[in-house]
């Protein structure tokens, strides 16, 4: 028998393999065989590299790392597979093979290596803050778009724009229910979602408190190291979700609350990525067993503050992290139905992902050029006024195509209906 090309740590299961019947029913959700009619960019391709890697058929190196490369790990397969292939997991086992066993050409390492060096750290955020928001002043940002090359192009183009004021303000570390408390949370506030899209988390202050949560938010808190673990960066995704476990553990709280559905996803497996930890593995799963997305909780909560009118379309799109990785699809929905005068709308081929992805939008910014703009034209097929979407990397993806429709995240806009206000982009 040919030895495996996997190396032995976590290896892609031979079981899940076999899961497998190769009977295609994913192949019309998946977005990069849509683009391209590749069997090898199909989930069922994908598979059966990883299958004949398992034989020692093929190396990593090559096809195979181009073809794992280009998933966007979206997980419409494992929503759309009637046989119930769990490839999320064969997808985290095989990136962090990826990453440990395959050389990356010097320029793609450096530039992955700067996201990672940049985006889980919130005072490097906030010091890139300051020169993007320098920059975004500046006539640099239009020079640059005719010079950079495609990633640093793309990276430009999502780059939010800077609010110094809100990135640099901090949150109360508690907020205290409204009426009689209902439960006691603690709010992830994150990295990125809290240096450029505070007023999401002031919001998810205010509604939980309205709704008669208390709302313990952890200053000592940082990256969940959900980038890292859908990158396949294992090391580093494993340290931060122990960072993670050990601040928000100690609070007594009901739930942990996020407003992000990536970062939502991968908490939610904390127990999986530290199975082999056993000094983590109780204590992972105790966590995540807590773990509720904003309007998960919300759902579960008999509406209780008053809702004010908001006449207007609200179009919802479904992050791929919350409906494909937590099957949340119906709960946001329900909550934006509390809000009296939304009409609320699906997008056609709402399963498909928007080429947002974690980084995959700006390691791979052809394709995701052409899945966000495939999604622009579906949202202006159902002309909203507004755009609500829970996760920040979607708003950021889909902002670049869509500049005529406001756009928010969910809990935003009811907070905007229990205070009384019109819905605003801004704090
Ligand atoms: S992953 Fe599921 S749907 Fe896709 S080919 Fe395999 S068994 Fe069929
Ligand atoms: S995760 Fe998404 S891109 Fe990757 S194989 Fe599945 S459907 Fe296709």
């Amino acid at each position: 028998m040919t030895d495996s090309s996997f190396d032995a740590t976590n290896p892609p299961s031979r079981e899940l393999l076999n899961d497998c019947v190769h009977c295609g029913f994913c192949l019309p959700t998946c977005p990069t065989y849509q683009l391209w009619g590749e069997e090898m960019d199909s989930p069922r391709g994908r598979i059966y590299l990883m299958d004949l890697a398992e034989r020692g058929e093929i190396e990593l190196e090559g096809a195979f790392t181009e073809h794992i490369d280009a998933c966007l790990g979206c997980m419409a397969c494992v929503t759309s597979c009637p046989s119930g292939v769990q490839y999320d997991r064969l997808l985290e086992a095989t990136r962090p093979q990826v990453e440990r066993n395959v050389p990356r050409a010097r320029s793609d390492r450096w530039f992955r290596n700067g996201i990672f060096a940049l985006f889980p750290y919130r005072r490097r955020l906030r010091a890139a803050a300051v020169g993007g928001a320098l920059y975004q002043k500046s006539r640099l940002p239009a020079l640059a778009a005719r010079v950079l090359p495609p990633r640093l192009r793309a990276a430009q183009a999502l780059m939010p724009q800077v609010r110094l004021r809100s990135a640099f303000a901090s949150l109360p570390r508690r907020v205290r229910a409204e009426g009689e408390p209902r439960r006691r949370v603690a709010l992830l506030s994150g990295c990125v979602q809290d240096v450029f899209f505070h007023e999401v988390n002031t919001a998810t202050q205010r509604v939980l408190a309205a709704e008669g949560c208390e709302v313990l938010t952890p200053r000592d808190q940082g990256c969940c190291g959900a980038l890292g673990l859908h990158a396949g960066r294992e090391p580093h995704a494993r340290e931060r979700a122990k960072h993670t476990i050990a601040t928000f553990e100690k609070l007594p709280v009901d739930n942990i609350v996020v407003n992000v559905a990536g970062c939502g996803s991968s908490m939610k497996e904390y127990g999986h990525l530290l199975a082999d930890d056993p000094e983590w593995t109780d204590r992972a799963e105790a966590f995540s067993a807590k773990v509720r997305d904003i309007t998960e909780l919300l759902a579960e909560l008999e509406p209780r503050a008053e809702r004010h009118r908001i006449d207007a379309k609200v179009a919802y799109h479904d992050a791929c992290h919350l409906g494909h990785a937590q099957g949340i699809r119906e709960q946001p929905r329900s909550v934006l139905r509390t809000i009296p005068g939304v009409d609320l709308v699906d997008l056609p081929d709402a399963e498909i992902c928007c080429g947002s992805a974690g980084i995959y939008n700006m390691v791979n910014p052809e394709p995701a050029e052409e899945l966000g703009e495939r999604k622009a034209r579906n949202v202006q097929a159902v002309s909203p006024e507004l755009l609500v979407t829970a996760n920040p990397g979607c708003l950021l993806q889909l902002r670049r195509y869509l500049d005529d429709v406001p756009m928010l995240h969910p809990v935003q806009l009811l907070d905007a209906s229990i205070r009384g206000r019109r819905p605003t982009e801004d704090p």
